[in-house]
């Protein structure tokens, strides 16, 4: 296709042909039976897809932050203590959040491109009573990974609710919430869930559910109060059209397409997908010679990857060589790191294809910066390992 670009950032992605044409059908009413069965059927198959059978997801209009929102609005009142562990960018916004609903918030944060090791989180959770915890399962700023399991066996044992930041992870990286004793795992849809941007996706644990209904006070965000979306989707899922807020139409009718297709691949084919994926562009990076922001392999994201700027070469000249390759990647976001990275997404929909072109584009950059490489190095690693 002529002036086709390959979008290769941390979301939005590239989305399926079939997704983009549920999106452009003809919009429905959104209590129209189709769509009472779309809107139905896809919140039956977050269940699956989040791995939560008991859980309570909701589909609301707006961005992974409004997920963050609804979360941090339903589950704390003021003067609630709430241990937020960041890596990065967006742990650091979701203890800024936290605090315009009054909670005291306490923040666990690690080094750039580490993570807070579990003694640490257990430690704090020893000496003072929280509510609630929240913490990133990958942060797209450093693509950084956390190990969401033990996090969520420190809640059950501490009586503390967890929340995870699963935007950059949520249909890539392996979740199984229930099974984890997570409470609330929340996505937008712009990322390995394979939607165009605009959807809020969260799922609820029975307890989560529990202590939003014994709170004191009135949950202080209107559009995210769940007392507003919960009958909705509880209607929605009986097949009943309801009212609260217009549903995004169209971007719910695309889910209904994306989740579908994320079920047939299977889940653990869907994470063993993007592990060989991530290895693989791991690999690449290696040969070529580039460092990463994550201080280990074994903390690193597999829905993207943040390498470091070529020793010598400035970013902006970087980033200018790549973006002659028609392969849209991404700077770096964490402030202090900012101008030493880029970062490249390779999740949803992604393929070893769309991989080795990236590859290939990282390596023509490069040379066209001067850098001293055998063209095809990152290339023949990441096949090697693919
Ligand atoms: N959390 C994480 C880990 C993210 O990557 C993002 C988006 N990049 C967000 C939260 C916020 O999502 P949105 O931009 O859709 O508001």
């Amino acid at each position: 296709m002529k002036g086709r670009k390959l979008l290769m950032i941390p979301g939005p992605i590239e989305f399926e042909p079939a997704v983009l044409r549920a999106l452009g059908a003809p919009t429905t009413s959104h209590v129209a039976p189709s769509f009472i069965e779309s809107f139905g059927h896809s919140l039956e198959m977050m269940r699956e897809v989040w791995m939560a059978p008991s859980g309570q997801p909701f589909i609301i209009a707006g961005t992974g932050t409004l997920a963050m929102d609804i979360a941090g609005a339903n589950l704390t009142e003021p003067g609630d203590n709430v241990l937020v562990i960041s890596t990065g960018y967006f742990g650091d916004r979701y203890a800024d959040l936290l605090k315009r609903y009054g909670a005291s918030v306490t923040m666990l944060k690690a080094a750039p491109g580490d993570v807070v090791p579990t003694e640490v989180i257990e430690n704090e959770l020893k000496n003072k009573k929280y509510k609630l915890l929240t913490f990133t399962h990958v942060d797209t700023s450093t693509a950084v990974q956390v190990k969401p399991e033990p996090i969520g066996k420190l809640g059950k044992k501490y009586g503390v609710l967890t929340t995870l930041d699963g935007v950059c992870s949520v249909g890539g990286e392996r979740i199984l919430q229930e099974e984890w004793g997570i409470d609330v795992v929340l996505t937008a849809s712009q990322k390995a869930v394979g939607v165009p941007p605009g959807l809020a996706l969260l799922v609820a644990s029975k307890k989560a559910i529990e202590a939003w209904k014994n709170r004191r006070s009135p949950v202080a965000n209107y559009y995210a109060d769940w007392s507003n979306w919960l009958p909705i989707m509880e209607a929605y899922e009986q097949r009943r059209p309801s009212y609260f807020g217009t549903p995004a139409v169209n971007l719910v009718a695309a889910l209904e397409v994306s989740l579908g297709i994320i079920l047939k691949e299977g889940m653990e084919n869907r994470f063993a997908r993007h592990e060989r994926i991530g290895n693989a562009f791991r690999a690449a990076i290696a040969a070529l010679g580039l460092g990463m922001i994550p201080t280990s392999p074994e903390i690193a994201a597999n829905t993207l990857s943040a390498p470091r700027y070529p020793s010598g070469t400035e970013g902006a000249a970087f980033m200018k060589a790549m973006s002659a390759t028609d392969i849209i990647v991404a700077g770096g976001l964490l402030p202090e790191l900012k101008n030493e990275y880029f970062r490249v997404g390779h999740m949803g929909s992604v393929n070893r294809n769309d991989l080795i072109a990236t590859i290939g584009a990282i390596e023509s950059a490069m040379i066209a910066c001067d850098n001293k490489i055998k063209p095809g190095t990152g290339i023949s690693a990441a096949l090697a390992s693919l």
